[in-house]
This record gives structure tokens, sequence and C-alpha cells, in this order.
């Protein structure tokens, strides 16, 4: 009897597929014949007979994707969230990218046919949302921006920053070993829960300093007995020694809210005192990744242009992002966050009644470090635990929120246009129908 690894398809065979042809264009020639290669080599290793070879070809390529990133629906009620990628982007935010993903005047005068400044329009509709501002600059995320800012300002000197201030972010990013790797040196002030004036004043008169940098402690608060430096206090500092005051923000708010009235803006903090304003793009400002610098004219130039900001420079495509962030529709982050209570109950309802699982009270959060207090009221659907990996796992994916032994649906991030798809992905996990 003859090898029957004799009957595998040679290669020329299965590329002239129909199914194979058809998806070369979409995948690529590579990643076509790797998956015809590891097909051949499933059939000698005996996993699949020689004969499915091609079907096997067929089906691989039908739901292979050239990029493995898998969009998912964010049941969790958490507005920013970090392992999802941060803010979603508007559907004006999105367009903006696919225009410029080509060739695009990014740095072109369409009119003199000349090279223009990279991000201009951008740069212009962030002036318009943040009238504070004199000027602005935008860079690859909020750590770049102070990276930026502590170098330019302060390399070689101090930072002055609170002890109350201290923070790291998550996944172990510190802010202060952010700026100690930059070359300037912290100048740690107070105690935890309280830093007063006199210290920075201490600081300021004994020490080469740079910049005075106002951190917003984002992820945690510090109640009780406590005193912090107001902007305003520090700006008068400030300006008697010449000494910048860099207020980072973090959440990337322009303008107050009234649903978060302890999350800082750009606004406020420039209008009280700060003379350059950090910020991320992708948290409630639900834009792109990018960090955002605010403020004084001729400190965002000195900015501009030190060699380092070459380095942290935002890509073409998030300097779209963000001005149709800006100045088009709402962002889904604000959307979500200021949901309608009621539709969202009414939408609960449905899906509880169409599945057969119990609605129960839920709050959502608004994540990416932003107002760890805020609760923001809404409702969930209940399903078993069990259920959480095969909605995880489904197409599309969806990230439910396990608390308490339960796997909770909450809608409060679902667009209501997705809610028929929540229903399928949940009969198909609960009832595998
Ligand atoms: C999130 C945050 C940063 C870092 O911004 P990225 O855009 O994530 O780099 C810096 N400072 C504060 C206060 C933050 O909350």
């Amino acid at each position: 009897m003859s090898d029957p690894r004799r009957r595998i398809p040679r290669t020329d065979a299965l590329l002239a597929l129909p199914p194979v042809t058809e998806a070369r264009e979409r995948l690529g020639d590579t990643a076509v014949r790797e998956i015809i290669r590891n097909a051949q080599e499933s059939a000698r290793r005996g996993e699949i007979s020689p004969d499915d070879v091609g079907r096997h070809v067929a089906d691989a390529v039908r739901v292979h994707r050239v990029s493995s990133s898998r969009p998912v629906l964010n049941a969790t009620g958490v507005v920013v969230h970090t392992n999802l990628g941060r803010a979603p982007l508007s559907a004006a935010a999105l367009d903006a990218v696919v225009a410029a993903s080509g060739y695009v005047d990014v740095e072109l005068d369409l009119h003199t046919g000349q090279r223009s400044k990279r991000g201009a329009a951008t740069r212009a509709a962030l002036l318009r949302a943040c009238p504070a501002a004199d000027d602005a600059l935008m860079v690859n995320n909020g750590a770049a921006a102070l990276v930026l800012a502590t170098t330019a300002l302060a390399a070689g000197r101090a930072v002055v920053i609170s002890r109350g201030e201290m923070i790291e972010i998550g996944a172990g990013f510190r802010l202060t070993e952010l700026i100690a790797s930059t070359g300037a040196r912290l100048h740690e002030v107070g105690t935890t829960n309280r830093t007063h004036l006199r210290d920075y004043a201490d600081a300021v008169a004994g020490d080469d300093v740079g910049a005075i940098l106002k951190v917003h402690p984002s992820n945690f608060r510090v109640e009780g007995f406590t005193r912090e430096t107001s902007l305003g206090e520090l700006r008068d500092l400030g300006r008697a020694h010449g000494v910048p005051v860099i207020a980072d923000i973090g959440s990337g708010l322009l303008q107050p809210d009234p649903l978060l009235p302890d999350e800082p803006d750009a606004t406020s903090a420039l209008s009280a005192g700060a003379d350059l304003v950090i910020a991320s793009g992708d948290k409630l400002l639900g834009g792109p990744q990018a960090g955002l610098l605010l403020g004084d004219a001729e400190l965002i130039q000195r900015l501009a242009g030190h060699p380092l900001a070459r380095a942290v420079r935002a890509d073409k495509l998030a300097l779209a992002a963000m001005e149709a962030t800006v100045s088009g529709p709402r962002p889904p982050v604000h959307e979500y966050l200021h949901a309608d209570t009621d539709r969202l109950r009414v939408r609960t309802e449905n899906l509880g009644a169409a599945t057969g699982f119990q609605i129960v009270e839920h709050d959502g959060r608004v994540g990416g470090g932003g107002a760890p207090g805020v609760p923001l009221h809404g409702w969930a659907v209940r399903l078993p635990v069990s259920a959480a990996q095969s909605l995880r796992l489904g197409d599309p994916a969806v990230l439910p929120r396990v608390h308490d032994d339960a796997c909770l649906i909450d809608l409060r991030c679902i667009p209501e246009a997705d809610d028929p798809l929540v229903l399928a992905a949940i009969k198909q996990a609960a009832f595998g129908a």
C-alpha cells in the first residue's frame, strides 16, 4: 500500500483552489502560504487526512484575519476601559482616520504647494475647544507630554512635586520614575496628606528649580486631615521666581463636567494659574491615544522646538482623530458617561425579558483612573458566572463584568444599535442557540 502522505496535495494545487486565490488579495501571499504549510504538516503528522487538506485550507483562509485585534462589546459598565483600549473613537473620528490613512496634507499647504506646520488644523481645533490656552501641542501620549515638558524645562534642574501627588498610574507606571528618567531631579515637598505653600516656597528659594508640577492623583483620594496648595497660590510663587507651573490633569477634560465635579479640566486649571496643562487624549476627552500640552505660547514653543519633540510626535492618524473628536459630535465616552438612565433601564429590561435572566441594579464606573469615587448608576442583566467565558469567546466578543460570582451585562457602554448582538450572544452563551 502506498504511503498516504503521498496523497497530500501540492502547494501549487492548493494555491489554485478558488477560495484560496480569492483570499490571496485580502490576506497576502505569506499568510496564505503559511496556512497551506500548516495544513500539509498536519496531514503529514497524521492529524488530518490528506483528502481533507484542501477543505482545511479553504476553511482557514476564510476565517483568517490579517489583524488579530478583535472588536469587543464592552458590557462591563466601565467607560474608559484600559484593557479595551480606553476611549472608542466617534464615527467622525473614524472617518477622519480613514481619510488620513493614505497620502494626506498633514504637513503641506495645498494652496501654495509649500510645506506647512504638521498638525496645524488639530492645534487650531484644540484652541477653539479650549480658548483659555494660548497655544497647544499634541504628542504621542500623556506620559510623553510629561517627559517632554520636564526635559525641556527642567533637565539638570529640579522639578518640585508634593509627596501627596507622587502617584503610580497602573501597570507599575510611576510618574516619579518617569520624571527621574528624563534627567530632571525630583524635589519632593510636604507630606502624603498635607503640603503647604511654604513647602514649595522653601524649595524654590533653596534649589535650582526648573518647574513646579502639580499632578492630579486620578485613581485615589486622600481624605481627612489634608491640605493641598492651589494652582493660584503656586502661580504667584512661580511668577515671583520665573518658574513655570505645570498641571498634569490626567483625564483630558477640556471644560468642567457637572457629572464629575472633582475631575480637573484644562480650562479651569489654566484659569486658576497653571502655565502649562498636560492631559491624555484617550481618557475622558474620548479621542485617540495622545498627550496634550496646553497653555502659555512661549512655553509651548520651547517644547515644540526641543529635539525630543520629534521623538514623541503625534501620528497623522491620531492628529486627524483628535481634530474630529474636539470639533465634531460628542464622542462615545461622553455619551456613555451621560447615558440616559431611564433608557438604559428599558434596554436592560428588554434584554432580561428576552433571555429570562434577572435584572439587578449595577453601578458603572468612569475607569481609566478617572473619578474613582463616582458611581454611574444603572442596571445589569445577571447571568450565571459560567457564561462569562463563552461571551468573551463569542463573535462578536462580549466582555461582561464578573463580580460576586455572577456574570453581569451592563449596556451603558454598548451602542443601542448593538443590543440585538448582545441578545444573540447571551442566547448563544447561555443556551447554546
Ligand atoms: C493617565 C495619566 C497619565 C499618563 O497618560 P497616558 O496618556 O496614559 O500616557 C499621566 N498623568 C496622569 C495624572 C494620568 O492620569
